[in-house]
């Protein structure tokens, strides 16, 4: 029996009649489980006015009092963390302890949202000029707009609306059509926890839905998570219609790994970054660049422990689930096929795996090749499912130049024992997030998540200060109170006195 899944607007689930749907399978059987309702562009204005609505209430309600209903969110979310994952597993297909972890770093933002009184501290000047004091406040935008993806569907919408609801914005979220069950879920958290209906809204659907909000006068801001493309078509368009926009796009995270390394961390670590979630991480290291003389070793060392790992149905402890859709498992098996036909060492071919699972999922295995070169599609482009590339090249200069030369720029690990070598690559590398011995290094919530170049359109980051800020907007007050003098007429430009 598929279940329907509908919009969240005004603090209760929609109950429209729907004009379009799509599928939502449930990967590791390939059995379509639910249908998602897909918004006009008149629902989305709905969910829009709702906010709308619930904005000035919202606004005003005293930072203590917002911050209680934050703290019981948190509390909500902690107790239920492994229902939403098995929501999680059971519409994306990652194994569950992948999907526990997600919300855990979810959770994390949460907490950092409930520092919101902090954050918002303003500055203050006492005497600027006789009897003038001059401070700051940042103020919320309104209703604030959020886009996300498919394979982090609780974590990613987690890195914005906790601190866009702390702030004070009203949100609406489209969650992808692909696995939308988490958004929805954590919709009725949000309810439980005594937040106002209407500031908070989840809206499915496509390209309608996101070109209602990208367009619509009343939303201030977007906040997108995807692919480059669409990333780059966000940002242009949202800015194009006045919004602040902050458009996460697509990754190809680089691993460099020199003579000095220890070998075996690397390779548990390549195999983690690589493997962990069927590869659909925008911090999978898909790219190890193995300097001479480490590549024979490390390649063996890699395929030593991918005979380990077990590919199969994400609720029975395998190691590996299946890939988000069966066009998805297509279209990465063919970046298989072109590997292989442009020449690269294809050392563990993962097409028709033995898995743990229903003959119907969308199955992959870990896949593995050597000599990849950069004119390779395999290298060039953002594949997105499990297959690691191993590039070797002569030297730290080499393998940095070939790091700087591609066009993303989200993550990337060095693995060393020198000290020297790691703080030269921190500051030479020219990607967002570095990790040093540590292959997915994605920031703790009070640091910023952001890559460089075609990872990130937009100056800010996620989460973190920048988030903060992302989400409000500052106003300088300079005030005089109960001054007896008065100077007089002065055309003058103001300065102290
Ligand atoms: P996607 O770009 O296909 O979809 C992202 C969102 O955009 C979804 O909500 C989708 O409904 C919407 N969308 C899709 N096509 C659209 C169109 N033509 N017009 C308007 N909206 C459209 O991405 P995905 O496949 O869901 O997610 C995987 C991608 O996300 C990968 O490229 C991955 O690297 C990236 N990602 C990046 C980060 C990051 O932090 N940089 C994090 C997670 C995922």
């Amino acid at each position: 029996m598929t279940s329907r899944i509908t919009h969240w607007i005004d603090g209760k689930p929609w109950g429209g009649v729907v004009e379009r749907s799509g599928e939502v399978f449930d990967p590791a059987t390939g059995v379509v489980s639910g249908r998602v309702d897909f918004a006009s562009s008149a629902v989305m204005g709905e969910a829009v006015a709702a906010a709308k609505a619930a904005f000035p209430g919202w606004r005003d309600t005293s930072l203590t009092r917002r911050v209680q209903v934050l703290f019981a969110f948190r509390e909500l979310l902690s107790a239920r963390k492994e229902e939403l994952a098995a929501i999680v597993t059971a519409e994306h297909g990652k194994v569950l302890s992948d999907a526990l972890g997600e919300v855990t770093r979810g959770l994390e933002v949460v907490e950092f949202a409930c520092g919101i009184p902090h954050l918002l501290k303003g500055g203050f000047s006492e005497g600027v000029s006789t009897g003038v004091d001059v401070y700051s406040v940042r103020q919320p935008l309104g209703v604030v707009g959020i886009i996300s993806p498919f394979n982090f569907p609780a974590m990613v919408p987690m890195w914005f609306f906790p601190i866009a609801i702390a702030a004070g914005n009203t949100v609406v979220l489209k969650p992808s059509e692909k696995d939308p069950s988490a958004a929805v879920f954590l919709a009725g958290l949000w309810a439980e926890a005594g937040l106002p209906p209407g500031v908070f809204n989840v809206v499915h659907g496509d390209k309608e839905a996101v070109d209602t909000l990208l367009t619509h006068p009343d939303v201030k801001s977007v906040s997108f998570v995807g692919s480059t493309p669409i990333a780059r078509y966000v940002y242009e368009t949202g800015t194009a219609h006045g919004k602040r926009v902050q458009a996460l796009g697509g990754a190809k995270n680089h691993m460099l790994v020199l003579p000095d390394a220890d070998l075996d961390l690397a390779a548990d670590a390549a195999v983690n970054a690589g493997f962990g979630s069927a590869g659909e991480r925008c911090m999978a290291i898909s790219v190890v660049v193995a300097v001479d003389p480490v590549g024979d070793t490390l390649v063996a060392k890699i395929a030593e422990r991918m005979a380990g790992l077990r590919t199969g149905d994400g609720r029975r402890g395998c190691d590996m689930g299946p890939l988000v859709t069966g066009a998805h498992r297509d279209k990465v098996a063919g970046y298989v096929a072109a590997g292989a036909a442009a020449g690269a060492t294809l050392v563990v071919d993962g097409r028709d795996p033995d898995v743990d699972g229903a003959a119907g999922g969308f199955w992959l295995g870990p896949t593995l090749f050597d000599h990849v070169t950069t004119d390779m599609s395999i290298y060039a482009e953002e594949i997105f499912g499990p297959v690691l590339s191993v590039v070797r090249v002569p030297s730290y200069a080499a393998g940095l130049a070939l790091i700087n030369d591609h066009p993303y720029g989200n993550g990337t690990a060095i693995f060393t024992n020198d000290g020297g070598a790691a703080r030269r690559f921190q500051n030479e590398v020219e990607v967002g997030m570095i990790g040093i011995n540590v292959p997915i290094p994605v920031p703790m919530a009070y640091y910023s998540f952001g890559g460089w170049k075609a990872s990130l359109f937009g100056d800010t980051h996620a989460h973190g200060t920048e988030g903060v800020h992302f989400y409000t907007r500052g106003k300088a007050i300079t005030s005089r109170w109960l001054d007896p003098s008065h100077g007089g007429i002065n055309l003058g430009f103001p300065t102290q006195s």
